[in-house]
């Protein structure tokens, strides 16, 4: 069986950035680190040549010069067909944001995050990377203890995906087609827990699920 691998080596709003890595090819996804911080899980012989970028906030885009820099090229909403297959959609934000479906041999991915709402479904999906910063009921019981002010409290339910709604969308896109592998990425620290998150979405799928760590390999094939 062919290896594909999705190495987080940051996510968040600190910074994001991961690494998929097949066989003989490697996309990069996201430039929220520098590029030496990402060189040690990049493999040595399957150098990237295509960076993808969903949107140009700076916890996704601030290091994009370093990358292009070094001639990796950046994929801002638009087709690749690089070994990879990629296709954009359109997610909902503050600023122009894409999501990516990504086949890989025959292996299927959609990278979902910074969205408001997501519409979109697959007939065919192995692996769905969504966001999932925030829990509905810690942002409200933060708002109303008044530890975030009205306009944070807004702009995040406006701008992000919670809990509730990446579940929603879950049992959805599992009616079309069941998901091997679910990895939940852009948590915010304070907004959501990876455990209550984990127990929440083992009831409605029988799925690997994974909270995505920085530095953490994750294996995709596996059956
Ligand atoms: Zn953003």
């Amino acid at each position: 069986m062919k290896n594909l691998l999705f190495k987080v080596i940051s996510t968040g709003s600190k910074g994001n950035s991961y690494i998929l890595e097949a066989e003989n090819r490697t996309l990069l996804i996201e430039a929220g680190v520098k590029f030496k911080t990402l060189f040690p899980l990049l493999p040595i012989d399957k150098y990237p040549r295509y960076i993808l970028i969903s949107h140009k906030h700076g916890d996704h885009y601030k290091y994009i010069s370093d990358y292009t820099y070094r001639g990796i090229k950046e994929i801002y909403g638009q087709t690749l067909i690089d070994g990879f297959e990629v296709k954009p959609f359109r997610l909902v934000h503050d600023i122009d944001c894409y999501g990516y479906y990504i086949r890989s041999d025959n292996h299927y991915l959609a990278y979902i995050t910074d969205t408001f709402d997501v519409n979109i479904y697959f007939k065919q999906l192995n692996t769905l990377i969504i966001e999932a910063s925030y829990d509905d009921d810690m942002i409200d019981n933060q708002y109303f203890n008044n530890q975030i002010n009205l306009y944070l409290y807004r702009r995040i339910k406006e701008n992000h995906l919670s809990t509730k709604k990446g579940l929603y969308y879950i049992k959805q896109q599992q009616n079309i087609c069941p998901l091997d592998n679910i990895i939940f990425v852009h948590l915010s620290e304070s907004r959501n827990a990876a455990d209550k998150l984990i127990k929440m979405s083992s009831r409605i799928t029988s799925a690997n699920i994974y909270v995505a760590k920085p530095n953490e390999i994750i294996k995709l094939n596996i059956i």
